[in-house]
């Protein structure tokens, strides 16, 4: 079963995922096959559980890795790499075993009707090209039609988001939607920008630069003054974090 995500760019992705889907169980906010891990998992809906990572099969990659690039494997320094890398990555790639729709369930009920913003979310992700990591920060806003979320609760989206293999575009989207899927608001902003190790150790080698992207949701598409709003107050300050 061929799936080409190069055929989909994140806009067409996300047009399509804001489609009204029937049977309300369909997540928007997952790939196919992230859904199925969560099947599989029997986790679709309350998320959280576990689908097993193959350990002992990733050691074996690893150690495969290890003789091709012409180490050795039995040397000290390298005899429990494997079981070492097998782990990290089982936790670099955590958030494909969670469902980041349920950190949004909690949702409280007030009548503030302005901007919420939570700023300079740290997150760190491994991109899917070259599975080196990429970090960053993430800025999430949304303004609320009658529903709030615990700010902590954003941070935790984006996390789960951020710990899969990834492109820094489709993250960016995935946050948006979740947050226009979950709360029902007016619009969401998520604007992410992050430093590519596979950018600036190898390839191109361009320490420094980093990448800014942004996914725009609702009425932040139209109301410009909103949206300028929300870009304001995200980099407004922005002297402050140095
Ligand atoms: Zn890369």
């Amino acid at each position: 079963m061929a799936r080409s995500l190069r055929s989909t760019t994140p806009h067409s992705r996300s047009r399509q995922r804001s489609l009204p889907t029937k049977g309300g169980d369909a997540n928007p906010a997952l790939l196919p096959h992230e859904a199925q891990n969560l099947r599989r998992a029997g986790a679709d809906g309350d998320g959280g559980a576990d689908v097993a990572v193959d350990l002992p099969r990733m050691e074996r990659a690893v150690r495969e890795i290890i003789i091709a690039m012409g180490e050795d494997p039995n040397r000290e320094g390298l005899r429990n790499t494997p079981s070492r890398i097998a782990r990290a990555y089982a936790e670099l790639t955590a958030g494909l075993r969670l469902d980041p729709r349920v950190y949004l369930k909690t949702v409280f009920h007030v009548r503030y009707n302005q901007i919420v913003l939570l700023r300079n979310i740290p997150f760190h992700s491994i991109c899917e090209h070259h599975f080196l990591p990429f970090v960053g920060r993430a800025h999430v806003a949304y303004l609320p039609r009658a529903r709030v979320v615990g700010l902590s609760k954003l941070a935790r989206v984006v996390e789960a988001f951020a710990l899969r293999p990834q492109v820094q575009e489709r993250l960016t989207d995935q946050i948006a939607d979740a947050i226009m899927e979950g709360l029902h608001p007016l619009g969401a902003i998520c604007v992410i920008e992050a430093s590519h190790t596979c950018m600036t150790i190898r390839g191109i080698r361009k320490p420094g630069s980093s990448m800014v992207t942004s996914a725009i949701r609702g009425t932040f598409v139209r109301n410009h003054s909103t949206r300028t709003e929300v870009l304001n107050l995200i980099y407004g300050s922005a002297k402050l974090r140095a």
